[in-house]
């Protein structure tokens, strides 16, 4: 005898089909089993462990928003999760369904649609992989300038939907300040598109309300993206200071005086001895542009670094760096922290907080001591994405020698617990781009306090059957 549920997901199965064909709709085992995770550390030990996480039942590939409108009613109407899945590189677990139902696989939504170089922007569909865009836009002469870590394994809509930031972000901004409109399917189907001009006035911009959303408003669809002429030229100095304190006086100085990096990285004892073998305080930064204004702003770097007690290292550690930054993240057993958990009973991760100048050295010193009580831990930090009021610490947090799963998973809160008390309790924000997912869901009242409680209306009025990725951002469970 066939049972009620079964015979609910034979209903529909049929009713996904009929929107977006049968080669569009998976409810295939392995298929399935393959979108239970995600990159992140949770999302890697998941498959593999007693989590309370059900295999998603469909799998679809929409190619339309018509298509993702019409998915969504379907959904309410059987009061089945969604959860959109776009390169599934998210490091916290955003994408990972943990109610299972249908997940929503973006990709096939990767049409660019306009170029317009008069105006500087590009319109394209969500599912398109960062890298893809940026070489279509290289093409023809231009950037869009965003280009995480990631670049190659994820797609707008997770860069919207996740609030990214590239390593170009000091001068272009993150993904929020490169997004001019964009199309949105809100949960119950309806489509709404936001006015993709420079600025307007016109009440709040609902831009950023879906910008870090983690899918739990709806689904982009769509977006209008600002985009810049490729520069003449990109140049690199590294620096080698005294001290983490002098280095942050050296970034305080030149983002006072107006310059604007590209990238501008500075690692703490810990990362310089480790990566590049010295002693103090190693920083990185570059400026591209039209060479006369690059090489005035450099000179003027120089100026600011020497009085705050830099040596100067010249152009080559940088532009090495540059040349070798993805080659660290991409291959297995490669010692990145992301990779650990697949195959050991390590646990690596990273904790991107954010916070003014006086809150970055107060935080590192705190954080470091508080995550090295803990046991088998090590850490070291770099800093960068920065602002003239403050910046980004990215320590990688390694944990080693853990006894069974258990405990490896206990380190991981554990690590994540003691970090977030002393980031709140000195004022910065627990994250800066990687979001929240399932590893800081239980933060947000927190992060948030009392207007938290206005991010939650505004998820119940949109989402009254709560269907998309249920269970995130610290919202509702089912
Ligand atoms: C090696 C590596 C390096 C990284 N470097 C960086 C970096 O430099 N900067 C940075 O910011 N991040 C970085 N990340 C993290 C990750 O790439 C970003 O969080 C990125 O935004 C995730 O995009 P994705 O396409 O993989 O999204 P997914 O992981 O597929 O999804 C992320 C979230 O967005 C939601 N979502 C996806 N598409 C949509 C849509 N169309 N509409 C609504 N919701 C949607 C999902 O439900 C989920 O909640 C890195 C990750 C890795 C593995």
């Amino acid at each position: 005898m066939t049972s009620n549920r079964s015979l609910q997901k034979s209903i529909l199965y049929n009713d996904l089909v009929a929107i977006l064909g049968a080669e569009n709709v998976s409810r295939d085992e392995v298929e399935c089993q393959a979108y239970v995770g995600d990159v992140s550390f949770l999302g890697m030990v998941i498959p593999r462990h007693n989590f309370e996480v059900e295999r998603p039942d469909f799998i679809v590939w929409p190619e339309t928003t018509e298509q993702v409108s019409e998915v969504l009613k379907v959904a309410n109407i059987h009061k089945t999760p969604v959860t959109p899945y776009c390169g599934g590189a998210g490091v916290q677990g955003a994408a990972v369904p943990l109610f299972g139902g249908i997940v929503m696989d973006v990709k096939k939504m990767d049409k660019v649609l306009e170029i317009d170089e008069t105006n500087l922007k590009v319109t394209c569909q969500t599912g398109l992989i960062g890298q893809t865009l940026e070489w279509i836009l290289n093409e023809k002469g231009y950037t869009y300038a965003h280009i995480p870590q990631s670049t190659y394994c994820s797609g707008i809509g997770g860069f919207l939907a996740g609030h990214s930031a590239g390593v170009l972000s000091t001068k272009y901004g993150k993904i929020a300040s490169m997004v001019l409109g964009m199309e949105v399917v809100l949960p119950t189907g309806r489509v709404i598109r936001t006015r993709a001009v420079p600025q307007s006035a016109a009440g709040p911009n609902l831009n950023h309300l879906f910008i870090g959303s983690e899918g739990t408003l709806g689904v982009i669809t769509e977006a209008t993206l600002v985009i810049h002429p490729m520069p003449e030229v990109r140049h690199f100095r590294s620096f080698l200071f005294p001290n983490l304190h002098s280095a942050f006086e050296a970034v305080r100085k030149i983002m006072r005086r107006g310059l604007l990096p590209g990238t501008l990285r500075v690692s703490d004892e810990e990362e310089s001895k480790e990566f590049y073998k010295q002693d103090g305080s190693f920083m990185t930064i570059s400026y591209d542009g039209f060479e006369e204004l690059v090489d005035l702003q450099l000179r003027e770097t120089m100026k600011i670094a020497e009085a705050e007690g830099g040596s100067d290292l010249g152009p080559e550690p940088g532009e090495r760096w540059w040349k070798r930054r993805f080659s660290s993240v991409y291959p297995k057993d490669s010692g990145n922290p992301l990779e650990m958990g697949r195959h050991t009973l390590n646990v690596g991760n990273v904790i991107d907080s954010a916070g003014s100048f006086t809150y970055l050295e107060a935080a590192h010193r705190e954080i470091r001591q508080a995550l090295l009580r803990i046991p088998g831990q090590s850490f070291m930090a770099h800093f960068s994405h920065w602002y003239k009021t403050g910046g980004m610490m990215y320590p990688y947090c390694v944990n080693t020698g853990a006894a069974s799963e258990e405990e490896m998973i206990d380190r991981y809160f554990r690590m994540h617990r003691a970090a977030v008390e002393v980031i709140h309790r000195l004022g910065g924000t627990m994250t800066h781009h990687h979001g929240v997912g399932l590893t800081l869901r239980g933060f947000m009242q927190e992060e948030f306090g009392e207007s938290f409680e206005t991010l939650r209306s505004i998820k119940h009025t949109l989402d009254p059957n709560n269907i998309m990725n249920p269970g995130k951002l610290g919202f509702d469970w089912r």
